[in-house]
């Protein structure tokens, strides 16, 4: 079939829930994806922060399918190698003390809001605590992962939420201040947010809210699927700013294509928080995709995966501030590591769309934002082209 026909079919059999891109893609290498007719793209979307180790890692292909041959899935009634080695090395990455597995991170955030509930009703026996979130912030589409997500026309057709969400200011702490009750038993964010335009945390907010949730024993919560595993230049975002959270999520880039996600706790929320029969999942950590972690976990250090974020991301940040002062429309850059955005002043879906036909793959944040979460391994060389390319498209 040519490509037309494909994405034809595709139309009359998908739901329409996406305004997907007019390719169908077929194979990855290295940091470059092919469509069906073999035309090349350089992938600085990475399947939105997903592929850090980029397309057809050998040692993480064939690991995948050593596991395969010997133990797709067990039920989480039973103990597993790769699910015991995993959650050891996220402990050890992530300095959390427990780590329960999800498929994705939508339901790490569901697993860490019914954390958070769960603590503070062992406290006071009260079903009426509060969770304040951002606005513009991005928690996934599930329910419950929807309540705390800021932006409104996401929820509307789908109200009514979870109750007792309030929204304050990411980087504003009075904001968050004037929401806190005696009700309140999270305060959640991502530590740079994604989808809502690539914002990260100050360091006054993250030490302020830090000492917010010690004073009044809330839980601080940091979203870090999109954030963390790496792409900041630390293994989680948060590391940069010498205070840690209480709870958090990983997922993306942590299965790096296997679909798998995960929350971490302290010791102290472990032992009061969830206990057998609160919470599971029949495929969260299932022995496939807790041997992508292992491998993925292995990799970033055996590949030197944030030297080189540090290193090429600097390089990025350095290109991209050229780009701002050469060209008008762009107004702001912002980001860290291989997590940066160009605010444009104009809706930026044609220059999307332009470099797509040019054999760049670039992604959106809002509707004026150019997002960079290329895969963690590209190089000084892989910048340079698509910095070539792109000013082709503007
Ligand atoms: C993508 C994302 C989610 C949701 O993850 P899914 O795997 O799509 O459910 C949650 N939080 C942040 C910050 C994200 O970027």
């Amino acid at each position: 079939m040519e490509m037309k026909e494909y994405i034809e079919e595709a139309e009359k059999a998908l739901l329409h829930t996406y305004n997907r891109f007019q390719i169908v893609l077929e194979k990855g290498e290295g940091v470059h994806l092919y469509d069906i007719n073999g035309k090349e793209y350089l992938d600085f979307c990475a399947g939105i922060a997903v592929f850090a180790l980029g397309y057809g890692n050998k040692a993480y292909n064939d690991a995948l399918k050593d596991q395969i041959d010997k133990l797709l899935h067990t039920s989480n009634y039973y103990y597993n190698i790769p699910a015991i080695e995993a959650a050891k090395k996220i402990k050890e990455v992530s300095g959390m003390d427990r780590v329960f597995f999800t498929n994705s991170g939508a339901e790490a955030i569901e697993g860490a809001i019914k954390t958070a509930r769960k603590y503070a009703y062992l406290k006071d026996g009260k079903t009426d605590h509060e969770i304040i979130a951002m606005e513009h912030s991005f928690h996934g589409r599930t329910m419950g992962a929807l309540s705390v997500t800021g932006n409104p026309h996401y929820r509307e057709a789908f109200e009514p939420m979870i109750g007792n969400i309030k929204f304050a200011k990411l980087n504003d702490i009075e904001s968050v201040k004037s929401q806190i009750t005696d009700k309140t038993c999270a305060i959640l964010f991502e530590t740079v947010q994604g989808e809502g335009g690539i914002f990260p945390a100050t360091e006054s907010f993250m030490r302020e809210v830090r000492d917010l949730c010690d004073a009044h024993d809330i839980l601080m919560i940091l979203d870090e699927i999109q954030c963390g595993m790496g792409r900041t230049g630390e293994m989680f975002a948060w590391q940069r700013y010498g205070i840690k959270p209480d709870v958090m999520t990983s997922a993306k880039a942590l299965g790096c294509g296997v679909p798998v996600g995960a929350f971490m706790m302290t010791e102290k929320v472990g032992a009061h928080s969830l206990v057998a029969g609160d919470h599971g999942t029949t495929y969260g950590g299932n022995p496939f995709a807790c041997a992508a972690i292992c491998k993925v976990m292995e990799l970033f250090e055996s590949e030197h995966v944030l030297d080189n974020v540090r290193r090429v991301g600097a390089y990025l940040y350095e290109q991209l501030e050229g780009l701002l002062s050469e060209y008008d429309i762009f107004t702001e850059h912002r980001g860290v590591g291989l997590m940066q955005g160009l605010v444009c002043k104009e809706p930026v879906g044609p220059i999307i769309n332009k470099a797509l036909e040019e054999g760049l793959i670039l992604i959106n944040a809002g509707a004026n934002i150019i997002r960079f979460v290329p895969p963690l391994v590209i190089t000084e060389q892989d910048v340079d082209d698509m910095i070539t390319i792109l000013k082709r498209c503007l």
